[in-house]
């Protein structure tokens, strides 16, 4: 994977130049320096990215050139990527247990703000961070409305937050909270939840927050029928805030992957084979790009395109539809109902794909080698 000498002017030109061509993801740079402003605009706090979600320089460089100046990262890898792609970031080291090799490193590359959620790795950070550094406790709550649930491994109970806020600000750090919600989280009752327990949370113990970090989670478009509606999600995120913690509230800061970066890149995989006239086998799948299927479940947001680059608009037949490797689990969860004339060599396009897709391939069976080609628009 790397980026592409050529910029083309849509999927279809690029798929006419390439008849037997693997699997791509098409990128756009506009629409993700559009998400990105569309977060600057709307959050009504500092807008961080998850690197995770997709750590590709070529999206890096684009939320910088967009006015994207803080990052949120998880491992030393993570701050040496964003140290040489973007050297002056603010980095946010929010996983929340580290080995004491890497708080130090992490230290010595210049981060200064570490999340917590439990009383052995809070003295491995006042042992190694100096004072004034932004210590942030993490709370879990079981909420509903995620694809999936991010509370089940990390985040502290409200008694032990209270006693981790206090002992965070005796320590001299500066004392903040955080959450993460789940991902996909179509509504904004979850982060109303968090917000109104963190706000409790911080009063029982007697501290003033300075930041309250409210996570990733936000949705991307996965449906041909739902638009996620971020600036609602904003503005509820602001005004619980307000509600629940008075004139004390804390800035606010989040941390969107998922929503950042999957609409920017679509993955175009090649139809392998289809198999007596049944079922058909793509390029790539659930151990490359569509790695998340399985778990959150089919986007319904794809298109078929023959080598010529035209769509396929036959009569939608429901089928089984493979990924290339050997193991059984290499499928793509139900049925997707695909263009009756669909045919080997055709070319299957998923939309929203550029988040938890490059950033979970493997390599696995040979298969997964993804190119990504920069593209003017998608259609
Ligand atoms: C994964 C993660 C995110 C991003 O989550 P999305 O659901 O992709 O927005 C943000 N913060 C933390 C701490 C994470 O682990």
């Amino acid at each position: 994977m790397g980026m592409s000498k050529t910029i083309w002017n849509s999927p279809a030109e690029y798929i006419r130049a390439h008849p037997d061509g693997g699997p791509v993801l098409f990128f756009v740079p506009a629409v993700l320096q559009q998400t990105a402003r569309r977060f600057l605009g709307g959050f009504p706090g500092f807008v961080t990215y998850a690197v995770k979600a997709n750590p590709d320089p070529i999206v890096l460089q684009n939320l910088v050139a967009a006015g994207i100046s803080g990052f949120d990262v998880a491992s030393v890898p993570e701050i040496e990527l964003l140290r040489a792609q973007a050297p002056d970031a603010v980095l946010h080291f929010n996983n929340p247990v580290r080995s004491r090799a890497e708080i130090s490193r992490a230290v010595t590359l210049g981060v200064r703000s570490f999340s917590v959620e439990a009383r052995s790795e809070l003295e491995k950070l006042v042992a190694q961070v100096p004072a004034g550094a932004e210590v942030s406790v993490r709370i879990a709550l079981p909420v509903a409305g995620a694809a999936y649930d991010f509370g089940s491994k990390f985040g502290a109970s409200a008694a032990l937050a209270r006693d981790l806020l206090r002992r965070v600000e005796a320590a001299g750090f500066v004392p903040s909270m955080t959450f993460h919600p789940g991902t996909q989280c179509m509504g904004a009752d979850a982060w109303e939840a968090y917000i109104r327990e963190a706000a409790e949370i911080a009063r029982a113990a007697g501290v003033r927050l300075r930041r309250l970090n409210v996570g990733g989670g936000f949705p991307a478009r996965r449906k041909v029928a739902e638009l996620p509606d971020l600036e609602r999600i904003f503005a509820r995120i602001g005004q619980v805030t307000r509600e629940a913690f008075g004139p004390d509230a804390p800035a606010l800061v989040c941390e969107p992957g998922r929503a950042m970066v999957a609409e920017s890149f679509s993955l175009a995989t090649r139809v392998r084979a289809v198999r007596d006239g049944a079922d058909v086998f793509l390029d790539d799948g659930v151990y490359g790009g569509l790695m998340e299927f399985p778990q959150i479940g089919a986007t319904d947001r794809y298109e078929v395109r023959n080598t010529d680059g035209a769509l396929r608009r036959g009569a939608a037949v429901a089928r089984i539809v493979f990924g290339p490797t050997c193991d059984s689990i290499d499928r793509l969860p139900g049925t997707l109902r695909l263009p009756g004339n669909i045919a080997e060599g055709d070319v299957m396009i998923f939309h929203g794909m550029g988040a938890y897709s490059t950033a979970m391939g493997t390599r696995f069976n040979g298969f997964g080698n993804l190119e990504v080609v920069t593209v003017l628009a998608l259609s």
